[in-house]
């Protein structure tokens, strides 16, 4: 599925949206490049889950977790430089877990992350305009179905 959006607000509003729509044990992978809205997504997607802090990314932590209607671990993998890096700090502890996990830069980490999971890629459209994005969506597993249920 892929959504066209016009402005940070909207990025983050259908990031509400999914965040709202999430169970335990989901593991969403945000890609795209740097500037292209992955941290705002993530700002809507924690309001979604009942998170009112304000979220930032957790660059050099790697990851940051938050309480609301459920757990959430937010990771931004940019700076790890080999995938053993995030093993070690048990990783998989975090994503099987029953938290939610988003992982911003999952493409730095494709080997971790299971093939049963959603994934979501932001790209600006320089042709539209500065605050234009293309939001692709798509999932595999089941679980995910819910993503049907979005219709902007
Ligand atoms: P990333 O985490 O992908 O590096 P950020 O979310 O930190 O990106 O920053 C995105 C930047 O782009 C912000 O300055 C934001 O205001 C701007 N921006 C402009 N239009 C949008 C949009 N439609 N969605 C998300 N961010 C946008
Ligand atoms: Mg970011």
């Amino acid at each position: 599925m892929d959504i066209t959006v016009n402005g940070v607000e909207s990025t983050m509003a259908l990031g509400e949206k999914i965040g709202s729509l999430v169970n335990s044990g989901d593991i969403v992978c945000l890609t795209g490049d740097l500037g292209t809205g992955k941290t705002h997504f993530v700002k809507g997607f924690a309001k979604g889950l009942e998170i009112f802090e304000n979220i930032t990314s957790p660059t050099f932590t790697i990851v940051n977790e938050y309480d609301g209607r459920l757990k959430l671990n937010h990771f931004d993998v940019y700076r790890v430089d080999d995938p053993d890096e995030i093993s070690a700090i048990g990783f998989d502890e975090y994503i099987f877990s029953s938290a939610v996990s988003i992982i911003e830069w999952a493409n730095y980490i494709e080997e971790l992350i299971p093939a049963e999971s959603l994934r979501i890629h932001i790209e600006k459209q320089p042709a539209l305009g500065d605050d234009f994005r293309k939001i692709h969506i798509d999932y595999t597993g089941e679980r995910y179905g819910y993503i049907k249920e979005i219709n902007i």
